[in-house]
């Protein structure tokens, strides 16, 4: 027998209608690309969306086309998404901090149709414009005047967006509709496309606005720092326009300083981005003696968040810290450090031991760690194995078919992390299971040492990696960026360390550096730091 309940396609453009419709005012702030602070509200963030799809159609645009976006966080970039997804087009979100040529790469692999563009990234487009034969149309977010000279035929946004009425109506289609696409970063091989669906999209929304989760509210004013080109965006161009909660975009400017600004005078209640962007804030906080008074709390993720930071934003400036866990296949959203009651009957030593982990499962994501057979193992917080997850907004396939052996017969994808599961259901990374340090049989985690060397207070930044070694394997180095005119002694970071880590854990050697690689999406690049020590030896 079926359930007598009404056919309700799970599409995007629900979501964008019910923010118009039951938080018309609500506003959406931004740091404009050509200047100064832009202000709107998620009803005309609907109507131009309207007229984006609109003139996406009248410009040949069809269900399934590839629609490039390579923007900063605005509001011309949410209603863009909108906009393409209206039609059943694919919003293909493209990361700037990529070289030009996998940009490229990247989007010949998609067959990306059209192109919206942020004046900032003009120069890459004129790179690369010409080795992309599929793309038919650049379209700049910015007024008619402000459009620069470009040997591109380049068309502004805002005036092609004024010949459009948005006398338009929404596609109906399968709400396994494709709707987005995101690329891996690739740190293996060539880079691999994960494409979300319209229902994927929403039951993350509507999973990341569980109160144990993002826990968004109408009350709530986002800040997300967290590009909408890095992992869609964490959910939030869902997940707020679900709730009605106002939106804070940062535009070009992610500094510390600029960050603070936004934070501050536009008095964001929660905000999410990567460590890097929360060291530079946490910096410039500690320069100019800053205060946090709108802030409740901080998600933090994309990669582990030190125990020193969850105590600078905790103690000094009275933020909840959420670290969180995700990956571009996931949606990203796979797990968030939120109490459970049984956390809050513990004392504040072992609380803080639960919040350096990176958390437990929303309703949508199943979660589990195995041996290389595949076998279950124990969830005891000891254990490590190989996390395994499976879900409605998971990926069960990358475009075009590539990686196949991420995904098991179950259904389940091999996440490439290496956790611990523990008794309350908090999982913690241990490693990339390709980064984990093997010495004398045993695992080391390099993210417990980075973590810890972090804590010292002439630390900016800290890496560990593996070096061979003639009797162990692999022994760690640890490699730190010390903060602004700081010099510490590496026996100094290493006697800070001890006592706090098991003594075989403890570095060989500590190299300083004025700078660690980063990937484009803001994690230390492992590969390129191996590069740079390959010729490094330990004299014992
Ligand atoms: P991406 O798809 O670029 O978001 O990268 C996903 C990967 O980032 C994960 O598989 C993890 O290795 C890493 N990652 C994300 N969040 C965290 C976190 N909170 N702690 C440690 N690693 C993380």
């Amino acid at each position: 027998m079926q359930g007598l309940m009404q056919e309700w396609p799970l599409l995007a453009y629900k979501v964008i209608e019910h923010a118009a419709l039951n938080h018309p005012n609500r506003e959406v702030i931004s740091r404009s690309v050509e200047g100064g602070i832009h202000r709107t509200n998620y009803l005309d963030v609907r109507n131009r969306a309207l007229k984006v799809a609109q003139g996406l159609e009248k410009d040949g645009c069809k269900l399934g086309d590839r629609i490039a976006t390579l923007a900063w966080n605005t509001w011309r970039h949410l209603e863009s998404w909108y906009g393409i997804m209206g039609i059943g087009a694919i919003y293909h979100t493209l990361n700037p901090r990529l070289f030009p040529e996998q940009i490229a790469w990247i989007m010949n692999d998609a067959e990306d149709k059209m192109l919206f563009v942020d004046l900032t990234f003009i120069p890459i487009v004129e790179a690369i414009a010409d080795k992309v034969p599929s793309l038919e149309k650049i379209i700049v977010y910015c007024e008619p005047e402000n459009l620069p000279e470009s040997k591109l035929n380049l068309i502004s946004y805002e005036a092609w967006i004024s010949e459009l009425d948005g006398d338009f109506k929404w596609h109906d289609f399968d709400e396994n509709t494709a709707a987005g696409m995101c690329y891996t970063s690739g740190t293996t091989g060539d880079p691999k496309g994960v494409l979300y669906s319209h229902r994927s999209n929403i039951l993350h929304g509507l999973a990341a606005n569980q109160v144990d989760m993002l826990g968004l509210s109408s009350r709530d004013r986002l800040l997300p720092v967290v590009p909408m080109f890095h992992a869609n965006a964490w959910s939030t161009a869902f997940s707020a326009p679900m709730t009605g909660a106002t939106l804070i975009f940062p535009g070009a400017q992610m500094d510390g300083a600029s960050i603070y600004e936004m934070l501050t005078k536009e008095r964001a209640t929660v905000t999410a981005a990567v460590p890097t962007v929360w060291l530079m804030l946490l910096d410039h906080l500690e320069k100019d003696d800053g205060k946090l008074p709108d802030l409740e709390r901080v998600v933090i993720g994309g990669a582990a968040c030190p125990r020193s930071m969850i105590e600078a934003f905790q103690n000094k400036y009275g933020v909840k810290v959420c670290h969180a866990w995700g990956m571009t296949e996931m949606s990203p959203l796979g797990a968030i450090c939120t109490f459970k009651p049984e956390i809050d009957a513990m004392d504040k030593d072992a609380q803080m031991d639960i919040s350096v982990k990176q958390g437990h499962a929303p309703f949508t994501v199943e979660m589990k760690i195995t041996d290389d057979e595949n076998n279950d193992l124990p969830w005891d917080g000891k254990t490590f194995g190989r996390l395994k997850v499976r879900g409605p907004a998971v990926a069960k396939s990358y475009f075009k078919g590539r990686g196949k052996e991420d995904f098991d017969a179950n259904g389940f994808f091999d996440t490439g992390d290496v956790s611990t599961m523990d008794e309350h259901g908090y999982m913690q990374i241990t490693d990339r299971s390709k980064d984990v340090i093997k010495s004398g049989g045993e695992w080391i985690s390099t993210i417990d040492l980075e973590n810890l060397a972090v804590g010292h207070p002439d630390v900016m930044e800290a890496a560990v990696i593996g070096i061979p070694h003639p009797k162990w394997d692999e022994r760690p180095l640890l490699v730190i960026v010390p903060k602004e005119g700081k010099s510490p002694k590496p026996e100094e970071i290493l006697s800070f360390m001890e006592g706090k880590i098991a003594k075989w854990w403890m570095p060989n050697g500590v190299e300083f550096v004025d700078e660690i690689p980063h990937t484009a999406t803001g994690k230390i690049q492992k590969i390129d730091l191996r590069k740079q020590f390959s010729d490094y030896r330990f004299n014992k």
